[in-house]
């Protein structure tokens, strides 16, 4: 299927590693030139050889922190246009809520929220324009099944849901901006990975034990991985999913457990 999306200029956040990568990836690979940013360039410039590799679109890297204004400043002027943003950043570390103090939470509605927030401000209003726009904000299934330790994540993504959910049904969505949530369950990516390292140093149980455990709770019973991500956020942004908008895209092999 030709996604009709060759051409069109993409900025991917936090896209080194993991989600972000797989999502660059797929766009790459239907001819859309991409702009990916992590902090550290080194990441950066192993995974653009990566991407100019598919001999796709044009790949281009910033290096800078995305939940900062700089950063995102950089992301942006790099970009000629942007017709298609996926929003990603690192999530907020696991914890109790009795430790997080006030700048614990700024930093994780920084990076979860308003860093998303402030590139959708930046950039809507051009694709309203032009007729064209395709938004995707990496969350979280932690949204619609949330777990008690990610706390942090489980505010700040909601927040997030909650205006995209308003933005999505504003004018914009007439004038062909799309603006979509794509929710990973667990995905194979060094994320999961430090997560079962940290859980291991707690309990002495093995990262494969831990793995194992937790795959066997998913009804594919294995992770997910970024290329699987990849391909359906590509779709989202293709010209085929233009009547699809508002909506919260739950990819997690079966594990969250309602019918709807
Ligand atoms: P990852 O650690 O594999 O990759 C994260 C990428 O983001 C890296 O390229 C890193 O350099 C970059 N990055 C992190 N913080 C950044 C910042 N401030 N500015 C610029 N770049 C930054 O993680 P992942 O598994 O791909 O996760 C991506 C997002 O999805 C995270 O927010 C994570 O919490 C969320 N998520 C992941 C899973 C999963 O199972 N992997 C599940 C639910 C939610």
């Amino acid at each position: 299927m030709d996604l009709g999306i060759k051409g069109k200029w993409a900025l991917v956040c936090a896209a080194s590693k993991g989600l972000g990568k797989g999502c660059a990836s797929a766009l790459v690979r239907e001819g859309a030139n991409v702009v990916i940013t992590a902090r550290g360039i080194e990441a950066l410039e192993a995974t653009a050889a990566e991407l100019r590799a598919l001999k796709g679109g044009e790949v281009r890297v910033v290096a800078g922190d995305i939940t900062t204004e700089a950063g995102r400043a950089a992301a942006l002027a790099a970009c000629p246009q942007v017709d298609i943003l996926v929003n990603n950043a690192g999530g907020p570390p696991p914890g109790d809520f009795r430790n997080w103090d006030r700048d614990a939470w700024i930093a994780a509605l920084d990076a979860n929220m308003l860093a998303p927030i402030a590139l959708m401000k930046a950039t809507v209003d051009a694709m309203a324009e032009r007729g064209f726009g395709r938004i995707v904000n990496i969350t979280s299934g932690a949204v619609k099944a949330p777990i008690d330790i990610l706390g942090l994540s489980n505010g700040a993504r909601s927040g997030l849901t909650g205006f995209v959910a308003g933005l999505a049904r504003s004018p914009l969505a007439a004038k062909g901006v799309t603006i979509n949530n794509l929710l990973p369950g667990a995905f194979d990516t060094d994320r999961l990975r430090v997560t079962f390292q940290g859980a291991s140093a707690k309990t002495g149980r093995s990262v494969e034990d831990l793995a194992a455990q937790r795959a066997g709770t998913i009804p594919l019973r294995r992770f997910g991985n970024p290329v699987e991500f990849g391909a359906v956020c590509a779709f989202m942004c293709s010209m085929h999913a233009a009547y699809l908008t508002g909506q919260n895209i739950l990819l997690d092999g079966g594990a969250y457990p309602g019918t709807y």
